[in-house]
């Protein structure tokens, strides 16, 4: 089995980063990851210049929504805008031929029900136009996130299933947020198959922290406290594509892939 394998890269120019990693896999933001002022295309060429470089390169676009989306959150100040900006990345990621669109799963307050955040990502989806898929990815911390603990994926996946445009929503599990955020490597991806009935990509990171510690730190791999073979397990048996996000530029990133490779 041949599974791509690709890494976040700098939004400027995808695809020389592509290239200086010999890889047709990269994921990227658009515009300012913490912010509400909504997606630029770096690219030179464009949005449209963008599609049809990357088709010509034969290079496959995945967009990662800012950080600040919450669409789970009971706090309409934050609720609104967040489905706004999805909404709004949701068309760029389209409009350049992406693959998919990564969105963290997010979060209620501490003293909120989680039912309603559940029911909060049911009204995002109906609420938004998906024209590309919907990658829910989990997270590492937090008392009360919608994806940190495999019970909270089953309640989003509860009240998302019956939702206009679930066909549409698929899952991104990230090997460091699974780790610290307390998910068993060796069983992460079974059950999240369970759940979800689909893995679309795949985060490969190693993690800086230790098991359950909440933290989200990555870490190139072999340098963190994840278990190599777990790890290369969670790749192999997802058999998605991988984008690693892990530190450095694309030396570091080539050092990640062939250290993958060799143990896939
Ligand atoms: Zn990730």
């Amino acid at each position: 089995m041949t599974i791509s394998i690709g890494a976040h890269v700098d939004q400027t120019d995808p695809l020389a980063e592509a290239a200086a990693r010999h890889t047709t896999v990269v994921q990227f933001f658009l515009g300012d990851p913490q912010g509400y002022k909504g997606p630029e295309v770096a690219y030179a060429g464009g949005a449209d210049g963008l599609r049809a470089d990357a088709e010509a390169a034969g290079v496959d676009l995945y967009v990662h929504a800012p950080y600040i989306i919450n669409v789970a959150t009971l706090n309409n100040r934050i609720r609104i805008p967040s489905r706004k900006l999805l909404q709004q990345h949701m068309d760029a990621a389209a409009q350049i031929g992406a693959k998919g669109l990564i969105v963290h799963g997010g979060h209620v307050n501490k003293s909120d029900d989680p039912e309603k955040g559940f029911d909060n990502w049911r009204k995002a989806i109906e609420a938004t136009d998906l024209k590309i898929p919907l990658l829910i990815e989990n997270t590492a911390g937090g008392d009360n996130a919608m994806a940190r603990h495999l019970d909270r994926i089953e309640g989003v996946w509860r009240a998302i299933r019956a939702a206009d445009g679930f066909e549409q929503v698929g899952f991104c599990l990230d090997t460091c947020h699974a780790w610290a955020g307390g998910i068993p490597l060796k069983e992460a991806v079974e059950r999240v198959h369970e759940i979800t009935g689909r893995i679309d990509l795949v985060h490969a990171n190693d993690s800086r922290d230790a098991f359950d510690s909440g933290a989200d730190r990555h870490a190139n791999f072999g340098a963190g406290q994840v278990d190599p073979d777990e790890l290369v397990a969670v790749v192999r048996d997802a058999g998605a594509p991988v984008v690693c996000e892990t530190p450095g530029g694309a030396a570091e990133h080539e050092a990640d892939f062939a250290w993958l490779r060799e143990r896939l």
